[in-house]
């Protein structure tokens, strides 16, 4: 696909079936676990159209290869694997608890060595680099916003030897594209803002090293970890409409974030889109917009907190992210989550409803849980 187009028409465009009389306009997804032999597919563990289909798709936004797997963190595992036996990573101290779980597991087996840093700590993520095998980096962090300085980090893993991937699920591959700052690969959870329906669970990896891109497929046909058909089409469906829904959902989350920021309740609210946010001019220079998550938190008062959570009628009180309908929770109602996440930190999935009818519900649940 020619590289000027905008990513909002490439998501659209990228990864159709040749344009051939006849040709459907769109794929479907094909339900076999073996094939005619002859060919290069062989078995339905080494590949399938409708995965073919979503990894272009992703690969022409992010400027790389793709390789969907079976949830994010299927994804997070095949990247850990490359890592030799007793190799060193660098994580942030804040991330998905589940990838900081992962890897305090393998550290805990003597698997690898974790040295933990603050990601938006540039000079200390350089110095913690120094000999290490992979620099795990998330930006916006989860769920404290933190924003890394994605170019410079990355200059720093990569002249250190170290393989850079960064977690791109906050961002989606259209307000943030890693592999063009430098990183060496990109991980997201389809599940969140690529598939966007809150209906299928999917991971992926992106690079544009093909040795890297290697070794990563055969972990996945040798681990295993794949996903269904019907998982992988799901993804690319939910895909097309990635820039409408992102749209809608920013702006709404912007709108959000300056009513929380006034309301006489919310002692902090932590989104890069807002001008006094420690990330908003790193995040400006990178990203070419704010996203759809945000936290805030109530003065320390984390059982206020869960009963706000608990009072919305139209919010969602779920897990996850990225999904059209919004969703909020606290945080640390998880006994994974990272200690230093405060509290009474509430995040918010910001979907596409309407802006005011987001807040009325918001401001009546902070209004009735006091
Ligand atoms: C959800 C999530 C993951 C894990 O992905 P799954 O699809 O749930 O396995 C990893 N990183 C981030 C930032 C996430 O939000």
């Amino acid at each position: 696909m020619a590289p000027e187009l905008d990513p909002s028409t490439v998501v659209v465009h990228a990864g159709r079936p040749e344009r051939v009389p006849n040709a459907p306009v769109s794929d479907s997804p094909v339900f076999s676990a073996t094939y005619v032999a002859g060919g290069d597919r062989g078995y339905g563990r080494f590949g399938n159209d409708a995965w073919t289909a979503f990894e272009e798709t992703l690969g022409a936004l992010e400027g790389g290869r793709g390789l969907t797997f079976a949830s994010g963190m299927a994804a997070v595992a095949a990247v850990c694997d490359l890592v030799p036996v007793g190799g060193r990573v660098v994580a942030p101290i804040h991330a998905y608890s589940g990838v900081l779980a992962l890897l305090d597991q393998q550290a805990a087996t003597g698997r690898v060595v974790v040295e933990r840093v603050d990601i938006a700590d540039t000079a200390a993520v350089a110095q913690a680099v120094a000999g290490a095998n992979l620099l795990w980096v998330e930006s916006p962090t989860n769920p404290a916003m933190e924003v890394a300085d994605l170019p410079a980090i990355a200059a720093a893993g990569r002249a250190a030897g170290a393989t850079v991937v960064v977690d791109n699920t906050f961002a989606t591959p259209l307000l943030q594209q890693p592999l063009r700052m430098g990183a060496d690969i990109v991980m997201h959870s389809a599940t969140k803002f690529i598939s966007g329906h809150s209906d299928v669970v999917l991971g992926a990896v992106l690079t544009a090293d093909d040795e890297l891109w290697s070794a990563l497929e055969l972990r996945r046909r040798s681990l295993g970890a794949i996903p269904g058909p019907m998982e992988a089409w799901l993804g690319l469906r939910g895909l097309r409409t990635l820039a409408l829904r992102l749209e809608r959902a920013q702006a709404n989350a912007a709108f959000l974030a300056e009513r929380l920021l006034a309301h006489p309740r919310v002692s902090r609210v932590r989104y890069p889109g807002l001008p006094d946010d420690p990330g908003h001019a790193r995040a400006k220079a990178q990203m070419s917009g704010f996203g759809a998550i945000l936290s805030f938190e109530l003065g320390g008062d984390a059982e206020y907190a869960q009963r706000v959570c608990e009072s919305t009628e139209l919010w969602v009180h779920a897990t996850s992210l990225g999904g059209v309908e919004s969703l909020l929770e606290r945080r640390r109602r998880w006994p994974i989550e990272v200690p230093t996440i405060p509290d009474d930190l509430i995040r918010l999935s910001v979907g596409i409803e309407h802006p005011v009818d987001l807040w009325a519900d918001l401001e009546q649940a902070l209004r009735t849980a006091v």
